[in-house]
């Protein structure tokens, strides 16, 4: 493990989002405000998405952060992320947004309701265990990088509850939460997400 003392500061003064996801953009944006940087992201660069062919969360933030570094020629900040749940042996995971992919976009409905299904079929018990969680990866042109992981932990609920955030969060109840991450207002939700956990992480390492 790298000590804190040894990590790259960044002291430039924009970088670089590699994501296309809109709320995963919409979400890091707000959590790098207080920094003063110019923030970018994949789309202002027609920048096309890297293949993520690691099986771990880490690898595949690797892979977008350095792509886009390399084509940009600036730090790049990815974000690698999915939902956890217990009963499904670890599924999705990685292969989160996988499992809302179709022929025509991504169906997070439709993501959602097989979670749910096959949590069903296998009668699991309650509560429904899962963690969300968020690698994070700062890259710099010349090759250096710097990894941050966070996650928090809650249970899948059903039916579907709200219609905030985006992707898996109208079934995700944080622990000591009455809320979804769907219900939530986005400040709650920044105070104590997965990408909120990583984000302090990389901030204490690279921004303080
Ligand atoms: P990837 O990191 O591009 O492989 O995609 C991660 C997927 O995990 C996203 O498309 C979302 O479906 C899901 N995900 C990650 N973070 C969140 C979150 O904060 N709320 C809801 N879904 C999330």
């Amino acid at each position: 493990m790298r000590q804190l003392g040894k990590m790259r500061r960044f002291d430039g003064d924009s970088l670089v989002i590699a994501s296309h996801n809109d709320g995963k953009i919409r979400e890091m944006r707000a959590l790098l405000a207080p920094y003063g940087v110019l923030v970018k992201s994949s789309g202002d660069y027609n920048l096309s998405e890297p293949k993520e062919t690691e099986d771990n969360f880490a690898g595949n933030a690797r892979i977008k952060a350095h792509f886009t570094a390399r084509e940009t020629g600036l730090p790049a900040l990815s974000d690698d992320s999915g939902i956890t749940v217990d009963a499904l042996d670890g599924a999705p995971g990685v292969y989160t947004a996988d499992w809302a992919e179709t022929p025509t976009g991504r169906d997070f409905n439709m993501a959602m309701t097989k979670v749910w299904t096959l949590l069903e079929q296998k009668q699991a018990r309650f509560p429904r265990k899962a963690a969300f969680n968020c690698t994070l990866c700062l890259a710099w042109p010349d090759g250096h990088d710097e990894i941050f992981s966070g996650r928090v932990d809650g249970q899948v609920v059903w039916p579907m509850r709200g219609q905030l955030g985006f992707g898996f969060d109208p079934i995700f109840l944080p622990d000591g939460e009455t809320e979804t991450f769907g219900e939530m207002d986005s400040a709650r939700k920044y105070a104590m997400s997965h990408r909120a956990d990583a984000f302090a992480k990389l901030v204490a390492g690279c921004f303080a």
